[in-house]
């Protein structure tokens, strides 16, 4: 969905304008498009890119020193006219010749075609080198019909570079041209992209899932499948790409760039995820990945989407790729006079088990326990707290508590199996909690359950007193640690009651079950009454009187776990 427009129709002239208002330092506009606004000492080559809207960075953001000298732009999706091209070229064109590159499309080379013949007509030395890199639109006996996809920004990178290095149009073009013929990518697509203004889609994938090969404008691609994890995509992309390598290549020794391109509502994140995948594929296939390229570099709008380009590298293309450019969207080099660090084999950290006596493990076995029903409770309820967390923060306790006590769990688990008391399950379960589960209640819950464990030490018998000390020393902990206190809406207004409340009834001398049962019961009342009050600490604080009349969500799930900790007691009973 395309949300941000004036009139749609307007669209691509509007964000041409804002793209040249904040981008002056490497453009400005001309008709049809922009060409550099800065000049080098010596006239080179001009390299003029161009293609339809809606492709960014391709094609406007790759204009600049070391890369494209002019980007014609057409409307959305669609080529720019001959007149455009040859307007920008003309712009562009610094006395030694114009090479035109842009992706293969049936409107692009019609137009790009006729502006070159109308440039040659003018006496400019004009020639074109097509980008076709997309394996799913034509075999590879047909290679010349293929599309352009994110195999734009090799060709251009290295046609730029090649041109900065002062090389006359043969040279350009020819390196342009080899650049072309060994790169090589294949896209997938989830979802279709919606222009501004219209209700619809352009086009649609069916729910789950994946259309492979895909046009960036919706063109149909080769199959259909569901989703695959990423590793799966990841696995389709380099497999696919494996399949088609250039003749001259000897995989043993070859060196290539991988790009992995989003399509436009694609996270970096989720391409990260996928990238390792490819990374190691490329890896264990023995071939040296050399500076990849991970984010969007042609994209299609709103598109869901992916696309793996891979170049193989010959000295002469590593050196052109590798050459500084600045532009708006693709940047290299420039800073100098620094050095790679060696890097350090990171050792995982070594859990040292202290020796804890007999007693403490005993403790230690049930609080592992604990551990585990409260993690499974909070699965449970993670969908609630986070609804009341969304009230007035941010809406993450119920995952941030799911996660943090799965992983204290998990970290409790690993310990007592080695041998681990009850002071050292609850250090490695509090760390974990905080390392996992973040957030606030993250941080607090890590500090509360190693203050809990201080208490406990690893060589005694934890009993119904130690417990309500504990407990009290575990209430100060947070108290200091996040100076809460009492009113202004945190987990600390359930905290406070029942550490008083068992404190109170283990002096009166009931034992450990009863006592936890009434403090468990005051926890919840105390929970559910911070509904009243309008949070003056932590994230619900900037939204002041929001959360009135919805109870705390860390102080309910305080209470929450001290009711699966009294199911404990119960059943040990
Ligand atoms: P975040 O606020 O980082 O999103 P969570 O949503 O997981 O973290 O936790 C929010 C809870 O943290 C609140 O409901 C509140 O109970 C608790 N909290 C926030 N600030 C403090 C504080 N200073 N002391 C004690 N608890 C706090
Ligand atoms: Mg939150």
């Amino acid at each position: 969905m395309t949300r941000l427009f004036n009139d749609p129709d307007d669209f691509a002239a509007d964000s041409a304008a804002g793209f040249v208002a904040a981008s002056g330092r490497w453009v400005r506009a001309v008709t049809g498009g922009v060409v550099r606004s800065t000049r080098g000492a010596e006239p080179t080559v001009s390299v003029v890119i161009g293609g339809g809207s809606g492709h960014y960075p391709a094609f406007a953001g790759l204009v600049g020193p070391g890369l494209a000298h002019g980007a014609v732009m057409g409307n959305l999706f669609a080529s720019p006219s001959a007149h455009q091209v040859h307007s920008v070229a003309t712009a562009a064109h610094e006395g030694r010749g114009v090479l035109l590159s842009y992706g293969n499309y049936a409107g692009d080379v019609l137009h790009f075609t006729q502006a070159q013949e109308r440039l040659r007509a003018a006496g400019v030395d004009c020639r074109t080198v097509t980008v076709t890199d997309d394996i799913s639109s034509a075999p590879i006996t047909e290679r010349e019909k293929r599309r352009g996809i994110a195999g734009d920004l090799v060709v251009f990178k290295i046609a730029g570079a090649a041109a900065e290095e002062g090389q006359d149009l043969d040279g350009v073009e020819r390196v342009a041209a080899r650049a072309n013929d060994r790169t090589r990518s294949l896209g997938v697509a989830f979802g279709g992209c919606t222009l501004p203004g219209a209700d619809e889609p352009l086009f649609t994938v069916p729910e789950g899932r994946m259309a492979v090969g895909l046009g960036i404008h919706g063109e149909p691609g080769i199959d259909e499948v569901d989703i695959p994890t990423a590793a799966g995509l990841a696995e389709l992309f380099v497999s696919s790409l494996l399949a088609e390598v250039p003749d001259d290549i000897d995989l043993a020794n070859a060196r290539v760039v991988p790009i992995l391109n989003g399509l436009g509502s694609v996270k970096y994140e989720e391409l990260y995820v996928v990238y390792a995948t490819v990374d190691r594929l490329l890896t264990e296939a023995g071939i040296t990945v050399i500076s990849p390229e991970v984010g969007e570099f042609c994209t299609s709008f709103d598109m869901a989407g992916a696309s793996l380009t891979l170049l193989w590298l010959d000295d002469e293309l590593e050196r052109l790729w590798l050459a500084a450019c600045d532009t708006p969207a693709f940047r290299r080099g420039a800073v100098e006079g620094r050095v790679a660090v060696d890097a350090i084999e990171e050792v995982a950290e070594e859990i040292v088990v202290p020796p804890a006596t007999e007693e403490s493990r005993r403790a230690a076995a049930l609080i592992t326990d604990v551990f585990a029903a409260i993690a499974d409770m909070l699965d449970a309820e993670a969908e609630e707290l986070g609804r009341i967390d969304r009230i007035a923060g941010d809406g993450d306790h119920g995952i941030g508590m799911q996660r943090g006590s799965r992983a204290a769990a998990t970290a409790a688990a690993e310990v007592l199996s080695r041998g681990a008391g009850a002071r050292t399950v609850l250090h490695h379960a509090g760390d974990s909690w905080a390392d996992i589960g973040g957030g606030t209640s993250g941080a607090i819950w890590g500090e509360m359950l190693v203050a809990l464990g201080e208490s406990f030490g690893d060589d005694a018998e934890v009993g119904a007193a130690d417990v309500g000390a504990g407990v009290g020393r575990m209430k100060d902990a947070v108290m200091s640690f996040g100076k809460a206190t009492v009113g202004d809406k945190t987990m600390i207004d359930a905290i406070v009651p029942f550490a008083d409340a068992l404190a109170e009834r283990l002096a009166a001398g009931a034992n450990l079950t009863e006592a936890w049962a009434r403090a468990s019961a005051t926890a919840s009342a105390a929970a559910q009454a911070t509904a009243s009050l309008t949070a003056r600490l932590g994230r619900a604080r900037a939204h002041g009187d929001k959360s009135l009349g919805t109870p705390d969500p860390g102080a309910v799930s305080f209470a929450l776990i001290t009711r699966t900790v009294l199911d404990i007691l119960q059943k040990e009973n």
